[in-house]
């Protein structure tokens, strides 16, 4: 049940199943990254720089964030709370009585595979680190699941496309919650 609700163009089918398995290809990744990036850094990049990308990355969640804030309080939708940091992953919006996660995935940093593209300039380097994103994504939502919690993630893009369907999508799946009740 839980699966048909997962956005579209998700990548869930492709991890692995055991908790060992996921872990062994974690350490794969995390070294695999290492190599890239010595001290975890992207070398040759001017810290002016790294901070920059950093706040293109807040930036752009928040205001996708904030569209969909907005168009829950539109709806009347309520009892949620923003960056809930006592969850794991820190879902954007967190439904306490449902216990419903919201994630909103931005394109590029988490690899979208419609829009999500590698840039040309040092392609090693971005795709290694939206790689390890998308590992974190989906460690964490198997992890609340497997916590008894649901996990709603959008992309950017389908926030943008279609605002309501995407709330929609949330009226619905707190009723299911509430329901199951
Ligand atoms: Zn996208």
């Amino acid at each position: 049940m839980l699966a048909t609700m997962r956005t579209s163009g998700g990548p869930c089918s492709t991890i692995c199943s055991s908790n060992s398995a996921f872990t062994t290809a974690g350490i794969i990744m995390e070294r695999r990254l290492r190599k890239l990036l010595p001290d975890g850094r992207f070398c040759g990049v001017s810290t002016k720089r790294s901070r920059h990308m950093a706040s293109v990355r807040g930036g752009n969640n928040k205001s996708t964030e904030q569209k969909l804030g907005m168009a829950l309080v539109r709806a009347g939708i309520r009892g949620w709370r923003l960056r809930a940091s006592d969850i794991r992953g820190r879902p954007d919006f967190y439904f306490s009585l449902e216990k419903l996660a919201i994630f909103v995935d931005g394109c590029f940093w988490h690899g979208c595979p419609r829009c999500g593209h590698i840039p040309k300039t040092r392609g090693k380097f971005w795709s290694a680190k939206i790689t390890r994103n998308r590992e974190r994504d989906r460690s964490v939502t198997r992890k609340l699941r497997r916590q008894g919690l649901m996990v709603l993630r959008f992309w950017e893009h389908e926030l943008r496309a279609d605002l309501g369907r995407c709330v929609a999508r949330i009226a619905q799946a707190m009723d299911h919650r509430q329901s199951a009740k």
